[in-house]
């Protein structure tokens, strides 16, 4: 062994890692990464290691099975560890990862996603995440009309860069940033005549939208907001780029959610479970003429690339999930699945009136709870700031989360700007069985909350920690 391998102060290797016990491995988390995400998870009845995963099911360290509805804020599409992809895996694991020369596998990926989008998005960019395709996707709009402004919505969520964060309206995970893109400005989901008042001086590169907000807390625009949008931004030559980049690759039952609309973008973003929870990998999706626009008469200098974008793992299982997505019919299923719990849950709203909503599509799904106010008698307990106040009325889908996840061995979460709706993203080919076992455990979850105080008293430990050092809607950061 290497000396500094050996030297008990040094580096760690991968077979000792594997093998750490989870007390051991949250000692380094605490030290070295965000020690507020663990108590969150803690919170959530999700504090040990996760350790194996299969299909829909993942096992803690202490062997504990559960059924994953969070799908990691919707990135799992296929499930954990589908075997296609791990297949895909390993038809490329001799061949060079990144390399010089033709890149077939990132050329047929594309070609193969154009196939399944509306319209004729032949031209492809491939990144790392979501927020690389919102960036290129500004830049390309951009370069595209020479304007800077650009407009997305109210409470969007696009990502983390300084540019994707420009377009996201969440003031406290902005402030300390400012300034952020000039030209940057949000409209009300779903009102076009405010769309049109702010695209009216041509000054708009981009009208940027989730054609489902997620992050937001699953809102569906209203039923013809999509062709108006279309129609102003054609009107008043900006660029419609729709971010699917959640709501993409089936989850809502089409390939992309657009195509409930019979709406073409100009720019269409994907990523999340493009990757098929294994590799990192975005998209950003256009037209011939328009990617001839951005790159302008340049041909040594295309306006977006990154070292990883496009390597051949990522885009093998780019391919094989585009695949597994049409051979397995997971479209077609999600609508299904989708359609039964939405129903179940609404009937589940008649029984419980602490449930103000049940909203979505296919299976991107949430359910909005205007909880009881116990914020006055847990904040005095805690002796806690503001914000952890303000959190604490939030308490109550987090304990329903924990008690789902303890109890019902059911993985669930909140939306990030509005931690009020409990999200249910679970993978398009999930069993009946279980669908209907996270609706039944729901339904009886929400009867043992509805002795909230009962419930309140016997998480109260975890709760004064929760208060005192976290965040509920910390939930990523
Ligand atoms: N856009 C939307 C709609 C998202 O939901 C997300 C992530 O949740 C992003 C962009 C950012 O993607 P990433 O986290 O891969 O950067």
């Amino acid at each position: 062994m290497h000396e500094a391998f050996a030297s008990a102060k040094s580096l760690i290797g991968l077979r000792e890692a594997l093998q750490m016990d989870g007390r051991e491995a949250v000692q380094y988390e605490v030290r070295h990464l965000n020690p507020r995400v663990l108590k969150l998870w803690e919170f959530a009845g999700l504090g040990e290691s996760q350790v194996r995963a299969s299909g829909p099911f993942i096992w803690d360290e202490k062997g504990k099975r559960r059924a994953d509805f969070f799908g990691y804020a919707g990135s799992l599409n296929f499930g954990h560890n589908h075997p296609r992809l791990q297949a895909a895996l390993n038809q490329v694991s001799e061949a060079p990862n990144l390399s010089e020369g033709p890149n077939v596998l990132a050329a047929v990926l594309a070609h193969n996603i154009s196939k399944l989008a509306p319209g004729e998005l032949t031209r492809a960019y491939f990144g790392n995440s979501g927020t690389e395709a919102v960036d290129a996707a500004i830049k390309m709009a951009r370069a595209v009309t020479g304007r800077p402004g650009i407009v997305s919505c109210q409470g969007a969520f696009h990502g983390r860069s300084i540019g994707a964060l420009s377009v996201t309206d969440r003031a406290d995970h902005r402030q300390a940033f400012e300034p952020l893109l000039p030209g940057s400005r949000v409209v009300p989901l779903g009102d076009a005549a405010r769309l049109e008042e702010a695209l009216a001086a041509e000054d708009v590169a981009a009208f940027l939208v989730e054609p489902l907000q997620g992050e937001a807390g699953m809102i569906v625009p209203p039923d013809g907001y999509l062709n108006e949008a279309r129609a102003l931004c054609s009107r008043f030559g900006t660029l419609l780029v729709f971010d699917e980049i959640q709501t993409g690759m089936g989850r809502t039952g089409k390939f992309v959610a657009c195509q409930h609309d019979g709406v073409v973008p100009d720019c269409l973003l994907l990523g999340k479970a493009m990757g098929g929870g294994l590799m990192p990998l975005s998209a950003l999706l256009t037209t011939d003429e328009l990617w001839r626009k951005a790159r302008g008469e340049e041909t040594a200098s295309p306006f977006h690339t990154a070292t990883y974008g496009g390597n051949v793992r990522a885009c093998a299982i780019g391919i094989a999930g585009l695949e597994t997505l049409v051979e397995e019919d997971l479209m077609a299923r999600a609508e299904a699945s989708g359609d039964y719990l939405l129903e179940r849950l609404r009937q589940l709203q008649s029984r419980h009136p602490v449930i103000s909503a049940v909203r979505g599509r296919g299976l991107m799904i949430g359910v909005e709870f205007a909880p009881p106010e116990i914020a006055s008698g847990l904040a005095g307990l805690a002796n806690s700031s503001p914000s952890a106040r303000a959190d604490a009325r939030q308490l109550f889908v987090g304990l329903l989360i924990r008690r789902l996840a303890r109890e019902h061995g059911l993985i669930t979460g909140i939306t990030l700007h509005n931690p009020n709706v409990l999200r249910l993203q679970p993978p398009l080919n999930m069993d009946q069985d279980l669908l209907t076992h996270c609706v039944d455990s729901l339904d009886q979850s929400l009867e043992y909350l509805a002795r909230f105080r009962e419930a309140t008293l016997e998480a109260l430990p975890d709760i004064l920690r929760f208060l005192q050092t976290g965040s509920l809607t910390g939930a990523y950061e």
